[in-house]
């Protein structure tokens, strides 16, 4: 089952790829269109913006509209932002970008060290979310609806006209991204064209709490012609690999993957799901393990996390992330200790996969994984 149904709001030329626009706008021709969608994302310099002036008066409430307003901005002392935006509707929805010191190796996107701090900006891909897992304040609110491209698209402009250069970008905010693909799936075209924001692939990751077909369709997605076969990275919040403790805490996503069927048919069909996309792209593939105390945190928790990466083919693409929960008001659930923390990534690391560990960021200002609703919960719908 997906959730697709979009709705309606105002175009603007950033969210559209050039060859949308030159059929959508009535252009004179792909040259044009490119213009215009170079324009939309200041990728213009000034020798193409007085040859094309005209062009850009006649599109200029499209350069310029926008569908959401930013309402309030708060930021931590470690240069963490969260943005809290109104959409056309009335409804409103949070994107953060977390700032990272860059050290080599942290986060969930592995690479080389940046000279600038990594900016990774956390977007939101519905109002809500209906999967309801129970670490998650998100979980808790329901869906409301999709985003559409423009109101995904308009999250990142916002976020870039404010601090700069954003280097990262994570599907993680507010909502399941592969329960709404075809708005994900057009942002992230949109971001890692060559004459737009031209953020690579592999620093655009959707995060998931597994959804098979959601998966397939990643697999089999073809991105951008300028880019063959690149498409971005994937992100699966595995949590636990013990079936029916998933389906306590992660009662959506394992009704979605498993049906009638259940909690063990659940988490196989999303190994079968992850392991075809491995075998399909052949693209890396990170798991995510949100530590609850208590819960998930043990050493044998961290040993059958390497016995299901184990089942894998392409194991050498896998890696494993893990996320010490942060607070959330009225949830039932603690933060693991540092040590348990270690313990488990010792674990991993024995194993023979590579760990990440997301350090909290953006805690005090509940910009963190599994802290976005303030807004949604605290604002009525015009
Ligand atoms: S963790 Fe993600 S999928 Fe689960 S309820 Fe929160 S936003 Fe939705």
């Amino acid at each position: 089952m997906t959730t697709e149904a979009e709705p309606a709001s105002t175009a603007i030329l950033a969210a559209r790829l050039p060859e949308e626009i030159v059929t959508a706008e009535s252009v004179p021709g792909p040259v044009h269109a490119r213009v215009l969608f170079q324009a939309a994302h200041n990728r213009l310099c000034g020798v193409e913006a007085r040859q094309f002036r005209r062009l850009l008066d006649a599109h200029r409430n499209l350069l310029h509209g926008r569908n959401a307003e930013v309402e309030r901005t708060i930021r931590d002392p470690a240069g963490n932002v969260k943005l809290m935006l109104r959409l056309g509707d009335g409804v409103a929805v949070e994107t953060v970008v977390l700032t990272d010191a860059a050290a080599p190796g942290r986060g969930p996107e592995p690479g080389p060290p940046h000279r600038q701090p990594r900016r990774t900006l956390c977007l939101s891909t519905q109002v809500g979310c209906s999967m309801g897992c129970r670490f998650c304040r998100t979980g808790r609110l329901g869906l409301r609806r999709n985003l559409t491209t423009e109101e995904i698209v308009e999250q990142y402009l916002a976020a870039r006209e404010r601090l700069g250069p954003l280097s990262n970008i994570v599907f993680m905010g507010m909502g399941e991204p592969l329960l709404n693909t075809g708005a994900v799936f057009s942002a992230a075209r949109i971001f890692a064209h060559p004459h737009g924001p031209e953020i690579p692939f592999k620093r655009i990751t959707i995060s998931t709490c597994g959804i098979p077909e959601g998966i397939e369709r990643l697999a089999s997605e073809s991105f951008l012609a300028q880019l063959p076969g690149a498409r971005p990275r994937l992100a699966v919040s595995l949590v636990t690999t013990d079936p029916m403790l998933r389906a306590r805490l992660m009662p959506g996503a394992t009704k979605l993957a498993g049906g009638a069927a259940g909690a063990a048919a659940a988490l196989e069909n999303l190994r079968t799901a992850v392991a075809r996309y491995l075998e399909r792209t052949g693209r890396p593939v990170t798991f995510e393990v949100p530590l609850l105390a208590g819960v998930n945190d043990g050493e044998e928790d961290a040993a059958a996390v390497c016995r299901f990466v184990d089942s894998l083919p392409r194991r050498d693409r896998c890696d494993v992330n893990l996320i010490p929960w942060n607070r959330v008001e009225g949830v039932p659930f603690e933060p693991p200790t540092e040590t348990a923390v270690s313990a488990f990534a010792a674990r991993i690391l024995a194993g023979g996969y590579p760990v990440t560990g997301r350090f909290p960021r953006g805690g005090s200002i509940a910009a963190a994984c599994g802290q976005l609703g303030e807004s949604v919960s605290s604002v009525t719908t015009r």
